[in-house]
């Protein structure tokens, strides 16, 4: 093979890759992405020091730019122009897959839209990897991403989400993680949950308990590293309708409607819109009784 013919068959084909790279074992990171990595004419990076150091790794000499939230807006014009021009471009953040709760959503968007080729490279995601080694049902999942910081938005949120009949994962950090649970509980019920904390890396850990639990264990010591939490779909054998009006109507005894049909939610695993429509149909109703 002449280094010509050794070249051209290194060389990419123009266009976006979006490249995933590992999420704490360096060493889960694809021949392809390497490969990838070391033969594009560019690689965006979230952080241009963190991704140093993976290049160092992998003697990847790929000239590096920034990309990420602070200059996305400004610079991607430039880039859409330079893949239009015939560049290869690898798309890379911090950890695991772009665009997965990371930067990279717009631009890949702008290149599909110039008919620019968008190449996925995939690898690591703490979503997937959680969920692979969880042992919570994986048939169907919906993911959640970060939770809104504000209560309000983050209440809403979960109450959006209650009803759905899958597990639910979502990325956390330890400061957060006891609110975040007890807002999980009053909104979905009292379910099982897995905490998978530090993926891939020197302590990892898998713990699975009712969130109640898991809110003892650490509202008083959060948690140290990087989390994911997968929750698990309802339980089937919830309540029966005539369980949850009894439970109900001893509840609105001496309690408010809201009140009453977060018991509920937390003692029978039902989802709040179900519990908070039938808690005020039955206030209503018994409301409207002749005394
Ligand atoms: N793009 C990444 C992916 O593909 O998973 C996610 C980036 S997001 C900014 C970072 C969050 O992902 C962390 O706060 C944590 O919730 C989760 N995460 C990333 N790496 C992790 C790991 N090794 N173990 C557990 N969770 C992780």
């Amino acid at each position: 093979m002449t280094k010509t013919d050794a070249k051209e068959s290194l060389a990419l084909e123009p266009g976006l890759y979006v490249t995933a790279t590992p999420i704490g074992n360096l060493g889960d990171i694809t021949y392809r992405a390497v490969k990838t990595l070391k033969t594009a004419d560019l690689i965006l990076c979230e952080d241009t020091r963190q991704t140093a150091k993976l290049c160092a790794a992998y003697g990847v000499e790929t000239r590096r730019a920034p990309y990420h939230d602070h200059n996305a807006a400004r610079v991607r014009p430039g880039i859409i122009k330079k893949l239009q021009d015939g560049v290869a471009i690898c798309l890379v953040s911090d950890a695991g897959t772009p665009l997965i709760s990371d930067p990279g959503f717009k631009l890949v968007r702008d290149a599909r839209d110039a008919g620019i080729a968008v190449f996925p490279i995939p690898g690591p995601a703490a979503a997937v990897a959680a969920l692979s080694a969880a042992g919570a049902p994986s048939d169907q999942f919906f993911f959640a991403g970060f939770l809104p910081a504000k209560s309000g938005a983050r209440d809403k949120a979960l109450s959006a989400i209650a009803a759905i009949n899958a597990t639910l994962i979502f990325y956390e950090t330890g400061p957060r993680l006891a609110a975040s649970l007890a807002a999980m509980v009053a909104a979905l019920g009292d379910r099982r949950a897995v905490i998978a904390r530090e993926l891939t890396k020197l302590h990892e850990e898998f713990l699975t308990e009712k969130m109640s639990a898991l809110i003892a264990r650490y509202e008083t010591a959060p948690p140290k590293g990087e989390i994911v939490i997968i929750v698990f779909p309802p339980d089937k054998a919830t309540a029966t309708a005539a369980e949850l009006d009894d439970f109900l109507k001893q509840a609105l005894l001496d309690m408010s409607v809201k009140k009453a049909a977060a018991q509920a939610v937390a003692d029978l695993g039902v989802a709040r819109n179900e519990a908070y429509a039938r808690a005020l149909y039955l206030k209503d109703k018994n409301d409207d009784t002749p005394q």
